[in-house]
């Protein structure tokens, strides 16, 4: 007999265990998230939220406070190869001011770091209704056909809690995994580094309104500066050999002083807030489910940083399964519906964990340079114009291409529904804000006939866009799942025998 029930438990209190219980606490699903740590990140880790994630925080409500965190750094993006801050440049991969095209989404990208994101998401998740507990441990999950039992520690003794089921968001050395028989594989460590976050006034060698990245090829070590957004404070990351050293090899003196060869400043005296190590890999688990337990984030793959995405994706993981399971735990869609998380975000993954391995190589690694280094991914693609392929959309072309460029969307299913400005009940806003449910965007009346489970808001298009980029013509019509990703289309009239396809694509 378990002590407790919940119908969600996740494991892990980072960006995808806090997104996934905001996510399901908002759809009024009853979740437990558990961290075996004292609280959020203190370590600003994954900087910069995409367009994609930015939209995921606007839903949650959050989004304005996480742009604030990052506003510091409001000014552009500087991105070097190069042997210290002022030292010889080898390669300039981006030096851009903060531009970004408004007609591609309601959303600008976020320049906030984790130790920002994460008490945001927790407190959001929190008023939803989450319980999140920390210095809580996962010791054992066992499954059967009607739950997952997990025993739990913490400083009060071990209780059993009882699930209907359970999210693995417990990062790259979760034990989930594991538990669920998962395996996984990849390139697996590509090395170990010594992270020192330090607070230092930089003002005279970087922009202080710029995220400012350095891959560092110094005679003295090799490593990485990043800037963050809280004042002052910078991140030194140092890779070291761990056959011959470890991080007590790397005493404040010695921090302190690589952080000046880096810096080109003789003289800082810089305060070092934490010195700790971490292993950049590249991993992706064999599966993200295994029956009633799934995989998110760093627990599901692990990406080098090298791309700026493993936060992200983890956010991204954390949506997709609460809106999936919400639904299915409604009893609005089947069981069916679950087995497309793998069939999305697993292959999503594998283009993450890919396009940043390219990036390492090419950053940190140009030794490993060869034939089977996969092919670089182009970032906004990818994050604003990935395809979908699962039972929950009906693809009926031919193209195998994996994402297409968002500035110019085809409005075919399986891809992300793309921002336009329309005017709904006398108000202009964004397509975006449309999807809390399932929705038929259309501009015929004729499709507007009241459907169960469907919202069909009554919209015109005061731009003139809607119908070329949804491909929908001005007859035709557009099924939108509640992520904003297009399940089904037409370009016609409905006819007396047209048919919705809503029940087969949430596998009713
Ligand atoms: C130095 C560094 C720099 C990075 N830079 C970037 C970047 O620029 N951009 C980017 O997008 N990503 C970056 N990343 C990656 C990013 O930080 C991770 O992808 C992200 O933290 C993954 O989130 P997560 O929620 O999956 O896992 P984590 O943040 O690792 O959280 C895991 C959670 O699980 C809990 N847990 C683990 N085991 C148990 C257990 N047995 N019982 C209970 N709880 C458990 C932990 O307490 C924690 O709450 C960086 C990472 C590092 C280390």
């Amino acid at each position: 007999m378990a002590d407790e029930h919940v119908q969600v438990l996740v494991v892990g209190a980072g960006l995808a265990g806090l997104s996934a219980a905001l996510f399901l606490a908002q759809q009024g699903i009853e979740v437990l998230a558990v961290s075996k740590h004292r609280g959020t990140s203190p370590h600003p880790k994954a900087t910069g939220q995409t367009h994609r994630t930015m939209e995921l925080l606007r839903r949650a409500g959050v989004a304005d406070e996480v742009l604030a965190g990052g506003a510091g750094l409001d000014g552009g993006l500087v991105i070097k190869i190069a042997e210290s801050l002022r030292g010889r440049v080898f390669h300039t991969i981006v030096q851009e001011d903060h531009e970004w095209d408004a007609s591609l989404s309601p959303e600008r990208p976020g320049m906030a770091s984790q130790d920002h994101v994460e008490p945001v998401l927790l407190r959001r998740a929190r008023e939803l209704g989450a319980q999140v507990v920390f210095e809580t441990e996962l010791v054992s999950l066992a499954q059967d056909d009607d739950g997952v039992t997990a025993r739990l520690r913490s400083a009060g003794g071990e209780r059993t809690v009882r699930a209907e089921y359970v999210i693995g968001a417990d990062g790259h050395r979760g034990v989930v995994r594991s538990f669920a028989g998962i395996g996984r594989r990849g390139h697996g460590p590509l090395s170990h580094h010594v992270g020192v976050v330090f607070d230092a006034d930089l003002s005279a060698r970087i922009a202080s309104d710029k995220l400012t990245l350095f891959y560092l090829r110094n005679p003295a070590f090799t490593g990485a500066f990043v800037a963050t957004n809280t004042e002052r404070r910078n991140v030194l990351t140092i890779e070291y050999d761990p056959a011959r050293e470890s991080v007590a090899d790397y005493p404040l003196r010695r921090c302190a002083e690589l952080v000046r060869i880096a810096t080109d400043a003789p003289d800082l005296e810089p305060e070092i807030v934490e010195v700790t190590a971490w292993e950049m890999g590249a991993w992706l688990s064999d599966r993200f489910r295994a029956g009633r337990v799934f995989l998110a984030g760093d627990a599901a793959k692990v990406t080098p940083p090298t791309g700026g995405l493993g936060g992200n994706t983890a956010i991204g993981d954390g949506f997709d399964l609460a809106w999936k399971l919400a639904e299915v735990l409604k009893g609005e869609a089947g069981e069916g519906l679950l087995d497309s998380y793998e069939a999305e975000r697993r292959p999503y993954a594998q283009l993450v964990v890919d396009g940043s391995y390219a990036n390492y190589v090419q950053r940190f690694a140009p030794h490993l340079a060869g034939p089977d280094v996969p092919d670089e991914v182009d970032h906004l693609h990818l994050t604003l114009g990935y395809r979908c392929r699962s039972s929950a959309v009906l693809i009926e072309d031919t193209d195998p291409a994996p994402m297409e460029n968002p500035a110019d969307p085809t409005g075919r299913p399986g891809f992300r529904a793309p921002h336009v400005v329309v005017d709904h009940d006398g108000t202009q806003k964004s397509t975006l804000d449309l999807f809390t449910t399932w929705t038929l965007l259309t501009l015929n009346p004729a499709w507007r006939v009241p459907t169960p489970g469907l919202d069909i808001p009554t919209i015109t298009d005061p731009t003139d866009t809607l119908a070329k980029r949804y491909g929908i013509g001005p007859t035709g019509a557009t099924l939108v799942r509640p992520d904003g990703v297009i399940a089904w289309r037409t370009t016609t009239s409905p006819t007396p025998t047209s048919t919705i396809p809503l029940p087969a694509l949430k596998s009713l």
